[in-house]
């Protein structure tokens, strides 16, 4: 398929994104919505193009624009609701495996 015809959903960033992104503790990793340190992640998003998200059962055609899994802190879950059916669930270190499917 090819990636211009998937559905994609903007990622909801938070306003201060951009600047939380830059002050990651050295072992964790930046939440893909409000950049904040996410130390042990719970909930991973399919990030592509950089701000936007594709369903867990989507596979993406082109790895120069696919970013991977990107965590996703437990309060940024909590207040957005519409990103539930992008979650996937369970840690995984490395970015580019994907963890397990909900
Ligand atoms: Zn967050």
């Amino acid at each position: 398929m090819d990636q211009h015809q998937i559905n994609t959903f903007e990622l909801p960033h938070t306003a201060d994104y951009s600047k939380n992104s830059r002050h990651v503790a050295p072992n964790a990793s930046p939440c893909a919505v409000c950049g904040k340190s996410v130390l042990n992640p719970k909930y991973w998003v399919h990030v592509v193009w950089g701000t936007e998200i594709i369903l867990p059962d989507v596979e993406w055609p082109d790895p120069s624009s696919d970013l991977g899994c990107q965590p996703v802190g437990v309060a940024c879950v909590k207040n957005h609701p519409e990103l539930k059916p992008y979650l996937y669930h369970g840690w995984n270190k490395y970015y580019n495996e994907f963890p397990k499917k909900p």
